[in-house]
């Protein structure tokens, strides 16, 4: 990604925040004063007057103040991206990728959703353009708009897991990383059908669990997918493949949401929080157990949670 990094003094930088205040976006980490966030260019400022550039208009923004710096600032920069996984070949994020990643796995309600999306070298320019990035840089509405477009130029594959699937294996024994592995080389498989006989130069998995485990985790399927396939975390932000289908897996739960608060009619909250032991309570109030069942993943600690806030309830009537 371009990044550009300037230093400005402390009225500059006054300026710099009334200029961009409308873009303002919160960003909570250490030393950040002020971020803001444009179409193609995020901006964050540091205390010590620091300014980033990140994005394809990071020069064009951070020119309008002041010339772009040399080497010796760049350490304001935040230090390239830690992952663990696999070191990618050079110039991986410009080749042909199909890119997989899950969401769901840590919220009560809802399903757990995989997504796996092809995207050739060629279509790498314009996923930029419709604005594609890691989904947890998105807010629910953005991607909602752009999970369509990727749909139309990428083939792709999208696996709901509901909950009266998930209890049932997971009562079985199986793991939460089992359940994901699975998920993922059926997604892979499916992409790699409906794109053959072009093969992709690389498949990336947005990590979950080291190579040999995840292998272990599928070795009786009858399809295993094992060529060039790459494993990291923070893969939405190594490949443009990973980060389209990191949206596919996050707006397909969210539809499920929608769905099951529409046929409830409760609204369902996402997570694991307090909030959610009292929405299943007062569902097990209103639809009981058999409901609430279909609809959570039953082992979580919520559960026992719920019950118990429904029978205190219950009492104080
Ligand atoms: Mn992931």
């Amino acid at each position: 990604m371009a990044q550009e990094v300037i230093q400005l003094s402390t009225s500059e930088v006054d300026k710099l925040i009334q200029y961009y205040k409308q873009q303002k976006i919160d960003r909570h980490a250490p030393g950040v004063v002020f971020a803001a966030k444009l179409p193609a260019v995020a901006i964050t400022v540091y205390k010590s007057g620091k300014v980033l550039f990140q994005g394809n208009d990071a020069q064009i923004e951070a020119s309008r103040w002041g010339a772009t710096t040399s080497k010796d600032i760049s350490s304001a920069a935040p230090s390239p991206l830690k992952t663990k996984g696999d070191t990618l070949p050079p110039n991986f994020e410009n080749c042909s990728v199909i890119g997989s990643d899950e969401t769901g796995t840590g919220d009560y309600f809802g399903p757990v959703t995989v997504a796996a999306v092809y995207v050739s070298s060629e279509k790498i320019q314009l996923l930029k353009e419709l604005g594609i990035k890691d989904s947890k840089m998105l807010t629910d509405e953005k991607m909602l708009l752009i999970a369509d477009n990727i749909k139309a130029a990428c083939p792709h594959s999208i696996l709901v897991l509901r909950n009266e699937k998930y209890n049932a294996v997971q009562q079985k024994g199986w793991s939460q990383g089992k359940i994901k592995a699975l998920l993922h080389n059926k997604a892979l498989l499916h992409v790699l059908n409906k794109i053959s006989p072009t093969v992709p130069e690389y498949i990336l998995i947005d990590q979950f669990a080291e190579r040999d485990v995840y292998y272990r985790h599928i070795q009786n399927e009858k399809e295993i997918v094992r060529d060039n396939v790459l494993f990291s975390t923070k893969a939405e932000q190594l490949h443009i493949a990973v980060a389209a289908a990191s949206i596919l897996a996050r707006v397909a739960f969210l539809k499920e949401m929608d769905k099951i608060s529409n046929e409830i009619n409760i609204e369902i909250p996402k997570g694991a929080s307090k909030k959610v032991d009292e929405i299943a309570a007062n569902i097990l109030l209103t639809k009981g157990e058999k409901v609430l069942k279909t609809i959570t993943k039953w082992h979580f600690a919520n559960t026992e949670k719920a019950k118990k806030l429904a029978s205190a309830k219950k009492n104080a009537r």
